[in-house]
């Protein structure tokens, strides 16, 4: 008996001995086709969606359709010596990219690679492009603003950290230098940066890194780029391997990153142009059907962490959208409208008018900054809102040149000087207070005697009379960032002084609210 125990252990034995890990057939596949960086692999049943997967030469791709018998990748590198017949093999990953500290101040390709041609990056680390969201319990609300440096948005269209809005307008409408400017005030903030750059020319990536640069703000930056003449799915990576880069910093450092992704519409192109080679259906204008899933599962990233389980750390993003002629109501224009925050709306008529930045405030909204917003800020932004809106509203009669009465008149000088004190130039980001200070003026028609063309130098020269004249006061504001009833009253008192000096008239005085205008008058 126990001679066939003996007998049994040792051909168990010898099968042990002689076991041998067979390559899973799964886990390499053949080209059977390719075209245009997208290619058919026979084989890998068991890739998983958007797996990396390694080619011959090295160069890598992802999973992007799964079928019964092949699998759909798309050629994350150059393509034109990958034939048919070429094995293809599984990496078990996600596409993940190399995120860390060490990326601040360089420019990067959408697989994380330096393109600045300042040597390697020290990677803290990888991870994976596609990540899920955060869920409620992760999530606390908006809290803490993200200061722009733009007056007509920090005012009235306030962005809070972790929150998403989208920037929407037609070509040429200074998109981008709204969130250049936006990048270049974070410099005395510890908010870090990434600007994702999709289908945009190389040379004007390159003037956005010239303009970082120059203005001391790539410290804090990193830039993704995917430039116009790179295949479409580098392009469609892109702005998930910015979020990843972005995420690294929320999660690991506890950090607030602002993330922007300009833009989203091209963005779009690039994964239409993948799918429809992929023979996807094609949708509602030739997008597939899960175009709106492409961005959601993107902006939904963005997110204010909870400080008690995770230490804080947030992140903001800014979707840029391109529009043409105004027009909101085109698919992907709704799609992200209906996705973020918030917009804010660029009018092309506006900017050509010379009202830049060419905010159309009626049009844009942010749903959740203004909790975040800082006291002062609100004490004085509510009444803007109406001053503007109250001016829109009559601008269209005024047109009309017929008699006016002078209460309508005294609204419109409120509303053009008010549009003048909101107009700001590039490269300009403006400190809370000097806002606040501003629009101060403006609310309260201290400027209502000042002409028209005089109240950008007048409120320019206020600014530097109150800072050298009253540097306490103007430090209490600071420090504060709050207007009280009392300090009101002081800052009436230094305002009156200089307005009456600058329009050499004495019997200047605050009127908070013009008259209601009379409206059956003629
Ligand atoms: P595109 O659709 O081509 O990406 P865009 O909407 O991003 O354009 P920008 O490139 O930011 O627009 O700006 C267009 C032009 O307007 C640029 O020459 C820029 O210098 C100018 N510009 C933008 N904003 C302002 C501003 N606030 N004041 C003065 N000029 C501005
Ligand atoms: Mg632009």
């Amino acid at each position: 008996m126990s001679g066939r125990i003996e007998e049994v252990t040792s051909i168990l034995k010898q099968q042990l001995q002689q076991f041998e890990v067979q390559v899973e057939v799964d886990d390499v596949g053949t080209v059977i086709e390719i075209a245009d960086g997208v290619a058919q692999v026979h084989g890998l049943q068991s890739a998983m969606a958007g797996e990396l997967l390694e080619f011959e030469n090295g160069v890598y791709g992802m999973a992007f359709n799964l079928e019964r018998d092949t699998v759909g990748v798309v050629i994350l590198g150059p393509f034109s010596d990958i034939k048919s017949g070429d094995e293809v093999r599984r990496t078990g990953r996600i596409v993940e990219v190399p995120v860390g500290g060490d990326m601040l101040g360089r420019v990067v390709n959408s697989l994380g690679e330096p393109i600045d041609g300042r040597g390697p990056i020290e990677e803290e680390g990888t991870r994976p492009v596609e990540l899920k969201a955060p869920g409620v319990l992760e999530r606390e609300e908006v809290n803490t603003p993200l200061q722009t440096g733009w007056k007509a948005i920090d005012s009235m269209i306030p962005i809070g950290r972790g929150q998403r809005e989208l920037i929407i307008g037609d070509r040429q409408t200074g998109k981008t230098a709204l969130v250049l400017d936006t990048i270049i005030n974070q410099r005395d903030t510890d908010v870090l940066c990434v600007y994702v750059a999709v289908g945009q020319k190389a040379s004007t990536v390159a003037s956005v890194v010239d303009t970082l640069e120059r203005h001391g703000a790539m410290d804090h930056t990193v830039v993704v780029s995917a430039v116009a003449s790179q295949p479409a799915p580098q392009l469609y990576i892109a702005p998930y391997t910015g979020c990843a880069i972005g995420e690294h910093f929320m999660y690991e450092k506890q950090k607030d990153v602002l993330v922007i992704y300009d833009d989203l519409t091209k963005h779009a192109w690039a994964y239409r142009e993948m799918s429809l080679l992929m023979r996807r259906p094609p949708g509602r204008e030739a997008y597939p059907g899960d175009i709106f899933y492409l961005h959601s599962r993107l902006l939904e990233r963005a997110a204010k962490l909870n400080e008690e389980r995770h230490g804080g750390g947030s992140l903001t993003a800014l979707p840029i959208v391109q529009t043409h002629g105004g027009e909101v109501s085109a698919y992907i224009p709704t799609n992200v409208i209906s996705i973020t925050d918030g917009q804010i709306f660029l009018e092309a008529d506006l900017f050509y008018a010379g009202v830049r930045p060419a905010i159309d405030v009626g049009r844009s909204v942010s749903r959740v900054g203004s909790a975040a917003q800082v006291e002062a800020m609100k004490r004085v932004a509510g009444r803007l809102r109406l001053d503007l809106s109250q001016y829109r509203e009559l601008e269209a009669f005024a047109q009309f040149g017929s008699d006016l009465d002078p209460a309508t008149q005294a609204r419109l000088a409120r509303g053009e000087r008010v549009t003048e004190v909101l107009k700001q130039g590039e490269r300009q980001p403006m400190p809370v207070e000097d806002q606040v200070l501003s629009i101060y003026l403006g609310v309260n028609g201290w400027l209502d005697q000042v002409e028209v063309q005089e109240v950008e130098e007048c409120v320019d020269e206020f600014l530097q009379h109150f800072k050298g004249s009253y540097p306490e006061m103007f430090s209490r504001l600071q420090d504060t960032q709050e207007i009280d009833d009392e300090y009101a009253e002081q800052l009436d008192e230094v305002v009156h002084d200089f307005i009456s000096d600058w329009t050499g008239e004495e019997e200047i005085e605050a009127t908070e609210e013009p008259e209601e205008p009379q409206r059956d008058a003629g």
